[in-house]
């Protein structure tokens, strides 16, 4: 079969959890057995989230292709278990980018570069990339922000365009609504909805399918005049109540039969979902036997999605062990004061120190990961995480003096952190780190090779900064193992203290391969440790 499209739109409030809709639409469609791409339109005008704050906009997910990409991408990739690319990300950012690039080259030929048709057709052609490179059953696209946006308005219409020359039964549009409950009157309100599909109406997309968020279940009758003043079919208004665990949401909009409707839509035969392994996962969410305090000390902690591919990662060990992860938000500059930083930490069974840039919260990272090393706290250090861990470990073990990173301190006499060489002469801000997947050998007998049990492995990078190699040796001496590098053996990649339960720290992210039905093995070795501990 030719692809089928769906795209899909959010209206009345943001955070309405339209990527998680999008996603586990396309977990319902693998488990019948298709083929899924999914991609995520965003209309801010950054060419990628590369640049922007994680206060602002959460984690920068990154692909094996080393694209920095919305967080979204995470949640597809962890929903239908794929590797996705580039391609998947597009941002009016990026969509201008080519289209002035195009300009200057002169390839319009002397027209006046215009909204319609040219932005629509760039929009339109990266639709089609996607297409050409995954050759999907189904290509989802998540169109972020919402509807009435100004930002969104090229993409909304490049979609109008697209599935009028899709024709039907090729394309259809889902939109996802908020359905208030008013506490005080005890109703479900379907006006807001009713309202939002009209404003899409006015741009020329009449939706097929409703997705209702919805703390209450909604009675059959309101779901009929959501159907009557929206002009769905009746089957096709499907309520997505708030869950406990965002992997239950699959296995609900199946029980309102999404996948079949959509199927029936894109005039595809029905095919029977296999959803066993996932309702196994769910109930492992569900009936837990241990719970594992989990520390995150990082400087983003006011913004959980700052970190979410992390928490994920740590969910979905804990999975494996029957074990709730319980996150404690330890914000590092509060751990400056080391007695406070014990206090903070003292009920907790392991520790993640994350990804991060910049100085602010550096000195409160390197006491918590002192705290861990001291008292054999499970540890797993990320990026930033392991580059602090070498700080810690050059200051307090080799007791070198006036130890840092270049990236903190320009003028310090033991510079064990030092900008890559190929990074040297960059002065571009944006995409410009090391970045994307890289092949790693790791150590014989080391913690790191009995965790991963394979001795080459691929994970993905984000990164400026390095271990320098001056220091490696006497890292060495002192107990540090460096259990993984780059091939040519000149970057360090992992580096564990082999003497403690677990102290592991990685070069570069490995939260971005966990899967919740297989978790990495770098989270699950820390969570492993915990639970063995606690037993
Ligand atoms: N700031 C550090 C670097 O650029 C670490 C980056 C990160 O944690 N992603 O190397």
């Amino acid at each position: 079969m030719g692809t089928k499209y769906i795209f899909i739109t959010g209206g009345v409030v943001s955070s309405l959890g339209k990527g998680i809709v999008s996603a586990s639409l396309g977990k319902l469609l693998r488990a019948r057995g298709f083929s899924v791409a999914v991609q995520k339109f965003d209309p801010y005008i950054n060419v990628d989230p590369g640049t922007m704050s994680p206060f602002q906009h959460g984690e920068v997910f990154v692909t094996d292709d080393g694209a920095e990409t919305d967080l979204d991408l995470g949640h597809y990739e962890r929903f239908i278990d794929a590797n996705l690319s580039h391609i998947n990300n597009v941002t009016s950012g990026s969509v201008y980018q080519t289209v002035i690039e195009k300009e200057r080259k002169g390839e319009y030929l002397g027209a006046t570069v215009q909204t319609i048709p040219h932005i629509t057709n760039e929009i339109k052609s990266r639709i089609y990339k996607a297409t050409e490179q995954f050759k999907p059953d189904f290509l989802i696209i998540e169109i972020g922000g919402t509807i009435g946006d100004i930002e969104g308005l090229p993409f909304i219409e490049a979609i109008r365009q697209f599935k009028a020359e899709a024709g039907v039964g090729n394309a259809i549009s889902i939109h996802c609504t908020l359905v208030p409950y008013l506490e005080t009157s005890g109703e479900l309100k379907t006006k807001p909805s009713q309202h939002s599909v009209n404003v899409l109406r006015s741009y020329g997309i009449q939706p097929e399918v409703l997705v209702c968020r919805t703390s209450h279940p909604i009675p059959l009758d309101e779901k009929e005049k959501l159907a009557l003043f929206c002009s769905v079919q009746k089957d096709a208004v499907i309520e997505c109540r708030d869950m406990k665990s965002i992997y239950e949401v699959p296995l609900a909009l199946e029980e309102q039969n999404l996948a079949a409707v959509v199927l029936n839509l894109l005039q595809t035969h029905y095919r029977h979902a296999d959803l066993k392994s996932w309702k196994d996962l769910v109930d492992r969410i569900h009936n837990t036997k241990y719970t594992i305090d989990v520390a995150i000390a990082g400087k983003y902690t006011k913004l959980s999605d700052a970190y979410i591919s992390v928490v994920e990662a740590l969910k979905h060990a804990g999975y494996d062990d029957n074990a709730k992860v319980n996150i404690h938000w330890i914000n590092s500059e509060d751990c400056k004061d080391y007695e406070k930083c014990k206090e903070l930490l003292k009920d907790i069974q392991a520790i993640v120190v994350p990804g991060g840039f910049g100085v602010r919260g550096i000195e409160g990272k390197l006491n918590v990961i002192k705290y861990a090393r001291e008292n054999n706290i499970p540890f797993l250090g990320l990026c930033l995480g392991m580059q602090c861990a070498v700080i810690e470990y050059a200051r307090n073990v080799l007791k070198l003096p006036d130890v840092n990173s270049h990236e903190f301190s320009e003028e310090c006499e033991n510079p064990v952190i030092d900008l890559m060489l190929e990074q040297k002469n960059v002065t571009a801000y944006g995409g410009t780190m090391r970045l994307g997947q890289y092949e790693c050998k790791l150590k014989d007998g080391s913690v790191a090779q009995k965790a991963y049990g394979t001795d080459v492995i691929y994970e993905r990078h984000r990164h400026r900064y390095e271990v320098n190699n001056a220091y490696i040796e006497q890292l060495e001496n002192a107990g540090l193992v460096f259990s993984g590098k780059s091939p040519d053996g000149k970057l360090m990649e992992i580096l564990e203290l082999p003497n403690l339960d677990w102290f592991v720290a990685s070069q570069f992210h490995p939260e971005f391969k966990s899967r919740p039905e297989r978790p990495h093995p770098l989270f699950k070795g820390l969570i492993d440790t915990a639970v063995k501990k606690l037993k």
